[in-house]
């Protein structure tokens, strides 16, 4: 399995990093993606993807962004921050990005402004994108359509590609999404809580166009809701899968993986 959206560098890991890795080894996870938050996260997250646990353990994949709830009105300092690290060295994809207009709108246009210049970005480095929406689908895809117009939908050399991280929109919203082209929906703990209407939408959405992922150390399945999240809890997210889809963990394992690396094109073996 591979998990598409794991902050297991933060601090919440201090103590278990090194264990919760040989967890997610345990349940079959072999590639674990790690989304940037801000300038201040940046450290602990290449130390964390420099570690390398144990042979044969899960490898980490860093990825470089600005996230949305970290955008203020000094923004492009921090983005001028995060340009330098993407002249310097390869990342996975450029995460996480995106627009949150549910905790503050304050910063509503330098949001946009600092996910556009980002999506600019993906297509220049030709890496694919993870996002977070959150009360700003319709924000995401009028910016999605504008700074990709002529990549969308294509399989050209640089397709606009990617994952709407932690998805749990409407049908008409996921539709919306995979008329885009080259993007995929990462799916959560969030499917497997009680009161959630993901499941009868995903009833009507392909295995082919979903990915796994954590979001650890947040969004925590059933039956661990409340505790800290980890990757190795992406087995149940996968099981949830498995019901809905009426077929194996392992279909839905491999399926996912592919779906995955189609995006994360820099992910191989
Ligand atoms: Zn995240």
């Amino acid at each position: 399995m591979i998990d598409t959206h794991s902050h297991i560098y933060a601090e919440e890991f201090d103590t278990d990093f090194d264990a919760a890795i040989l967890r997610a080894k345990d349940v079959g996870v072999r590639h674990i993606v790690l989304p940037n938050v801000d300038v201040a996260s940046i450290e602990r997250l290449h130390r964390a993807e420099r570690k390398g646990v144990a042979r044969n353990a899960p490898t980490l994949h860093a990825a470089m962004g600005l996230h949305p709830t970290s955008v203020d009105a000094d923004y492009q300092t921090s983005l001028s921050i995060i340009k330098q690290h993407l002249d310097t060295r390869p990342y996975v994809a450029i995460g996480e990005i995106g627009i949150d207009l549910y905790w503050d709108k304050t910063f509503q246009n330098e949001q946009v402004a600092a996910f556009e210049t980002q999506v600019e970005w993906a297509l220049e480095y030709d890496y694919p994108i993870i996002i977070h929406s959150r009360t700003a689908h319709n924000e995401i895809i009028r910016s999605l359509k504008k700074i990709g117009r002529g990549v969308l939908n294509t399989p050209s050399h640089t397709p606009l590609r990617g994952i709407f991280h932690s998805f749990s929109g409407s049908i008409e919203q996921a539709r919306e999404i995979l008329r885009l082209g080259n993007f995929k929906l990462g799916i959560n703990g969030v499917l497997t809580f009680k009161n959630a209407n993901l499941p009868q939408t995903l009833q009507q959405i392909s295995l082919n166009d979903l990915v796994l992922e954590t979001d650890a150390p947040y969004l925590t399945p059933v039956p661990f809701r409340g505790q800290r999240n980890e990757t190795a809890y992406v087995q149940y997210v996968a099981q949830k899968l498995a019901e809905i889809y009426q077929t194996s963990i392992e279909e839905v394992d491999k399926i996912t993986t592919e779906n995955a690396k189609s995006i994360f094109t820099g992910i191989c073996e």
